[in-house]
């Protein structure tokens, strides 16, 4: 296991520096499909299936030991559905369709940033409408490829003793499908007054959510602008007794096709983020998610790959819990705003806030419907699941399978809902026994000794139960998101 896991954090390190310099140079890189190979080869390898099958259930002798056992017998579970060959290759087939697509909005031909820009920005409803049916050329392309990838990973869950594929990636971190599904219907019910009060009682086209919720509320952006990004986290950072200048962490302005990316390269000596940032108080809340992945990558004091590595709903919590900083309105009046104008800010991103839990409710819930049932009317199901949550009409225009997600992230929708869950039920604790966390260094010190430091040597259901004297549910968020 000690050589197999070195030789894994290796090949990740090597993977990582390509995936940087793919990003930068915009061109493939060679030598990456060897090295996902490798990876693919160590994570499924027979020799550590056969010792960990032996010691499995057994009292090694030393906790540690144990853990990495149990770890490695999940992953190697994983491992045997996600990177069966078949399953490996018609992802990537499909990934490659996906990433490349253009899409044709009223005869034009633009890129999938555009699309969203459009629905977002675009006054117009008629032209948001084209733009929003430019998913349905990409979604007819892939639809069958893509049902025809989840029955197979369905089926190779199945063949390592799940119930289905949802079931096996839900159970990898630890998570009960019932249990998950509850949590985002709960949010959801609790936060149906706020979000209808939001679109004013009225019915809109799925086109008009995000221009409502997302282009016209958005809090000004003039006292956020991206020229201070930086010595704004910098200081902010050295206020709570870290060391920029030698965190191991370098942040990168770069036009990628995701807002941000934490790219843990070879921790905790060299973390990149990377990030397209604009102005506004939107993407300093993102810097700050960003920079709390790389904390939680280079506070982690575990030795092992195996044991550095946690689940990604709570890779997410972490990053959220960084982000949440900023939803104080302290950390806003330290920009020059009144305490009304900071209350007013925070007040601005609600909307924002709702849509972006509720759809990825929505896409979560549906996507476990498809995997019930991928010979369904899916297009429908996702209409209807986006009717329930989004509060507008349902048009079951084809668009499910344009999801990259879908493809290249199966079951992860959920992370980002529950990291909010997690983050809001941390930051009660936190303020509970630190007091006010922003300028409080012990905040910073409590994120590193209960969470960023035990890494994977501690199951992080339990961390989040012994820090905040419970187990994980959705009370705190609702109340945040109420006060709000
Ligand atoms: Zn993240």
């Amino acid at each position: 296991m000690d050589g197999r896991e070195r030789r894994l954090h290796e090949v990740r390190a090597a993977l990582g520096r390509l995936q940087f310099q793919q990003y930068a140079e915009k061109r493939p890189q060679p030598g990456m499909a060897e090295l996902e190979a490798e990876q693919a080869a160590i994570q499924q390898d027979p020799a550590v299936a056969e010792a960990v099958a032996a010691w499995q259930g057994r009292d090694p002798g030393d906790p540690l030991l144990g853990r990495r056992v149990e770890l490695w017998a999940r992953s190697l579970r994983r491992a045997a559905v996600d990177g069966s060959p078949d399953v490996l290759r018609l992802r990537r087939e499909l990934a490659d369709d996906v990433v490349s697509a253009r899409y044709d909005v009223g005869g034009r031909e633009v890129d999938l940033g555009a699309v969203r820009d459009a629905l977002r920005k675009e006054p117009d409803a008629e032209a948001r409408r084209r733009a929003w049916l430019s998913y349905g050329a990409l979604s007819r392309r892939v639809d069958g490829r893509l049902r025809e990838l989840m029955r197979l990973r369905n089926a190779r869950a199945r063949a390592v003793g799940a119930s289905g594929y949802v079931e096996l990636a839900l159970g990898h971190a630890g998570l009960l499908r019932d249990q998950v599904e509850a949590t985002l219907r709960r949010l959801c019910a609790a936060t149906d007054g706020a979000f209808t009060g939001l679109l004013d009682g009225r019915r809109v086209a799925p086109w008009d959510v995000g221009y409502l919720l997302e282009g016209q509320a958005a809090p000004p952006a003039g006292r956020f602008p991206r020229a201070e990004m930086l010595p704004r986290l910098h200081a902010w950072a050295r206020q709570h007794g870290l060391d920029p200048d030698r965190s191991g962490i370098s942040i990168h302005f770069i036009d990628i096709p995701y807002n941000g990316l934490s790219m843990p390269i070879d921790p905790p000596r060299d973390v990149r983020v990377l990030l397209n940032p604009g102005d506004g108080h939107l993407y300093y809340k993102l810097l700050w998610h960003e920079y709390g992945h790389a904390l939680h990558a280079t506070g982690n004091r575990q030795a092992t790959a195996v044991l550095r590595q946690e689940p990604p709903v709570f890779n997410e919590a972490m990053a959220e819990s960084l982000a949440f900083f900023t939803l104080e309105p302290d950390w806003v009046a330290a920009f020059g705003a009144s305490p009304a104008e900071a209350e007013a800010t925070i007040r601005a991103g609600l909307g924002a806030w709702l849509l972006w839990l509720r759809t990825r409710s929505a896409h979560a819930l549906f996507e476990y419907g498809a995997y019930d049932d991928p010979d369904g009317d899916l297009d429908g199901a996702y209409a209807a699941a986006e009717a329930r949550y989004l509060g507008c009409d349902e048009d079951p225009a084809p668009r499910w399978a344009a999801n990259a997600w879908f493809t290249s992230y199966p079951v992860y929708w959920q992370n980002y809902v529950l990291g909010d869950v997690i983050a809001a039920q941390i930051h009660a604790a936190m303020r509970a026994q630190v007091g006010p966390v922003n300028g409080n260094p012990a905040a910073i010190a409590f994120l590193r000794e209960q969470f960023w430091a035990p890494g994977g040597s501690v199951d992080w259901q339990v961390k989040v139960e012994r820090a905040t004297g419970r187990p994980l549910d959705a009370e705190d968020l609702i109340a945040r998101l109420a006060a709000t």
